[in-house]
C-alpha cells in the first residue's frame, strides 16, 4: 500500500451541525511500521516487569486521563453530539480500568499441580502473551469501544496499537497525550488514526486483533488474519430480540424494552431491535409503548434537555430510513416516529414504533441501529423462541415472563450469549461472566469474564517428572501375561 494513500487528510463531520468541521491525516504506512516496530521491541520489557508493575503504571495513567478529562468528554461530544453519554464513556472506561487491575493478578498468577494421568509430574502452569496487539474500533462508542480489550491485554503483557474510527477520532488526540505523559505506558501503547486502509495494513503488521465493528468489515478483517495466520476476535453487530411471554408486566417490559431499544439513540450493537408480543397482550403492549415513546424528546433544540441525540453517521441514517420505507411498503403501519429529519445535514429521528410487520422485511432481520421497536404477534411461546432463532445474529436478546421460571425456560432456548429477564440490556451494565457471540455476531473467547483476559495469553504447561523416565519396553509389541 502506498504512503500517499494511507496518509491522507480525513474530513470528519459533526452530527449535531451537520458540518465537515475537523480532519485529520491517517497515519502513513512508514509511520505504520515504525510504531509497531517499537512496540514488539519494548513490548518483552513490559512482560517481564510483571503484573504488579502494569498496574502501576495504568493507575498512573487513569490520573493523566482525569487531567485530561475536559478534552477527552469535549472531543467525544462533538463527534457523537451527546452530552451525558460522553461522560458515561469515560467514567465507564475507569471503572474498567479498576476492575481489571483488582482481577487481573489472580488470572495471572502462574499455578503448579500433581498430574493425575502420571503422579510422579508436577506441572507449572505458565503464560506468554501475545506480543502485539491492533485493536480497531467503531464510532457508536468511540472511547469506551477503542479500550474494552485494551485494557486486558496490556494487564495480559501485550503492547497496543489503537486504529479508531474515522468518523469519531477527535478523542485520540488528548487521549494519547495521556498516553504519552505517563512514563512507561507509551512505549507501549499507542493510538493513531486512520480508516479502513489503516486497519487492513494494520492487520498485516500485528500478531493478533480484537475488532469491533460491522459483520461485512468483521468477515474481511477475519479473511486478512487468517492470511497472517494470526488470531481476530471479531465483535459485531446484533439484531436482539425482546419475546414477552403472555401474562408478563407490560408496564415493566414497554419501560425496559423502551429503555434498551433507544439509549444511544439505538446506535448500540446490543440494542432490541426486534419485539415479540404474545397475541393476548399485543395491542395493549403497543398502546403502552408508544404512549412511553411519544414522551421521549430529542435534544436537536437544546443539547442539555431531552434524551435522544443526533445520528452520528449519515450512511446510518440512509439504512435507518430504507428498513422503514421498506417495510411501510410491505404492510407495517407506524405508531410514532417513522422518519429521519434533516436538520440542514444533521439527521435526527424520534423513537418509532412499528407494528404489523413479519420477517419478511429488513427491520426484522438485518441490523438497523436506530430508536426503532417493530413489533409483532405470536400464538405461542414455540412459535415466539422461533422467531427469535429466526436470525443470522445472536449477540444478546430479553425475555419477560409472568414468573422468573417460565421466562426462564424460554431464554435457555434462545441462541444468543446475554440475556436478560424481565429487564433489559443488562448485558450493556454486567462484565463479570463470560458470554459468546452466536452466528454472524462475532467471533472468538467472550470479552466479559476471565477470558476477556486470558484470550490474549498462550498457555504452557511446563511437565517436571521426578519419578523414573519410562522405559522404552512401553513400546514392546510382545504382550505381558
Ligand atoms: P465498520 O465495520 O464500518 O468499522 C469498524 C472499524 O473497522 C473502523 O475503525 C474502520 O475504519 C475499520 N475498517 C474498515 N474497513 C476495514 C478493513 N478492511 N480492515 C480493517 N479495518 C477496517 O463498523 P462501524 O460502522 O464503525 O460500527 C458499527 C458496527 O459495529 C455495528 O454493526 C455494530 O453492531 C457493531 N458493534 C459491535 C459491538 C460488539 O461488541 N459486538 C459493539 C459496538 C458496535
Amino acid at each position: 500500500m502506498k504512503e500517499q494513500v494511507l496518509g491522507r487528510r480525513i474530513k470528519v463531520r459533526n452530527p449535531r451541525t451537520g458540518q465537515l468541521d475537523y480532519e485529520f491525516t491517517a497515519v502513513g504506512k512508514l509511520a505504520l511500521t515504525a510504531a509497531i516496530d517499537l512496540l514488539r521491541e519494548n513490548q518483552p520489557k513490559w512482560r517481564e516487569a510483571g503484573v504488579k508493575h502494569r498496574i502501576e503504571v495504568i493507575k498512573r495513567w487513569q490520573q493523566a486521563m482525569l487531567s485530561e478529562r475536559g478534552a477527552i468528554v469535549e472531543a467525544l461530544q462533538q463527534d457523537t453530539g451527546r452530552l451525558m453519554l460522553a461522560h458515561q464513556e469515560f467514567d465507564s472506561l475507569h471503572r474498567s480500568i479498576d476492575r481489571w487491575c483488582s482481577q487481573a493478578p489472580l488470572i495471572l498468577s502462574p499455578y503448579k499441580q500433581v498430574s493425575v494421568a502420571m503422579p510422579s509430574v508436577e506441572i507449572h502452569g505458565e503464560s506468554s502473551p501475545y506480543q502485539v496487539l491492533g485493536a480497531i474500533s467503531p464510532w457508536n462508542f468511540p472511547l469506551l469501544l477503542s479500550f474494552i480489550d485494551v485494557i486486558p491485554a496490556l494487564l495480559a503483557g501485550c503492547s497496543v496499537f489503537i486504529k479508531p474510527s474515522e468518523i469519531t477520532p477527535r478523542f485520540a488526540v488528548s487521549i494519547a497525550r495521556s498516553i504519552a505523559a505517563t512514563n512507561d505506558l507509551a512505549d507501549i501503547l499507542t493510538i493513531m488514526p486512520g480508516d479502513g486502509l489503516t486497519g487492513q495494513a494494520l492487520i498485516e503488521l500485528v500478531d493478533i486483533v480484537a475488532f469491533t465493528g460491522s459483520v461485512s468489515t468483521g468477515k474481511k478483517v477475519a479473511t486478512s488474519a487468517a492470511q497472517q495466520f494470526i488470531p481476530a476476535y471479531l465483535e459485531l453487530g446484533g439484531k436482539d430480540p425482546a419475546v414477552v411471554l403472555e401474562g408478563a408486566d407490560l408496564e415493566r417490559a414497554t419501560t425496559a424494552i423502551l429503555r434498551a431499544s433507544i439509549a444511544a439513540t439505538g446506535q448500540a450493537c446490543q440494542s432490541l431491535e426486534r419485539i415479540y408480543v404474545s397475541h393476548n397482550d399485543h395491542d395493549k403492549f403497543i398502546k403502552l409503548l408508544t404512549n412511553k415513546a411519544n414522551a421521549v424528546k430529542l435534544t436537536k433544540d437544546d443539547p442539555n434537555t431531552g434524551i435522544l441525540g443526533p445520528l452520528i453517521f449519515t450512511r446510518q441514517a440512509d439504512i435507518i430510513q430504507q428498513h422503514l420505507d421498506d417495510a411501510v411498503q410491505k404492510g407495517a403501519i407506524i405508531y410514532c416516529g417513522g422518519y429521519i429529519e434533516d436538520e440542514e445535514g444533521a439527521k435526527w429521528i424520534a423513537p418509532t414504533v412499528l407494528g404489523n410487520v413479519d420477517h419478511s422485511m429488513a427491520i426484522m432481520t438485518e441490523e438497523t441501529f436506530g430508536p426503532i421497536m417493530p413489533v409483532m404477534a405470536f400464538e405461542t411461546t414455540a412459535a415466539a423462541i422461533a422467531l427469535a432463532n429466526n436470525s443470522s445474529y445472536g449477540l444478546s436478546a430479553a425475555v419477560f415472563g409472568k414468573d422468573d421460571e417460565s421466562a426462564l425456560a424460554a431464554a435457555k432456548q434462545i441462541n444468543a450469549g446475554g440475556i436478560s429477564i424481565n429487564d433489559a440490556g443488562l448485558t450493556t451494565m454486567i462484565f463479570e461472566t463470560e458470554k459468546s457471540a452466536f452466528g454472524y455476531s462475532g467471533m472468538g473467547p467472550s470479552r466479559n469474564g476471565t477470558s476477556g483476559l486470558t484470550r490474549f495469553l498462550r498457555q504452557k504447561s511446563i511437565y517436571l517428572n521426578h519419578g523414573d523416565v519410562l522405559p522404552i519396553s512401553l513400546f514392546s509389541e510382545q504382550p505381558t501375561s
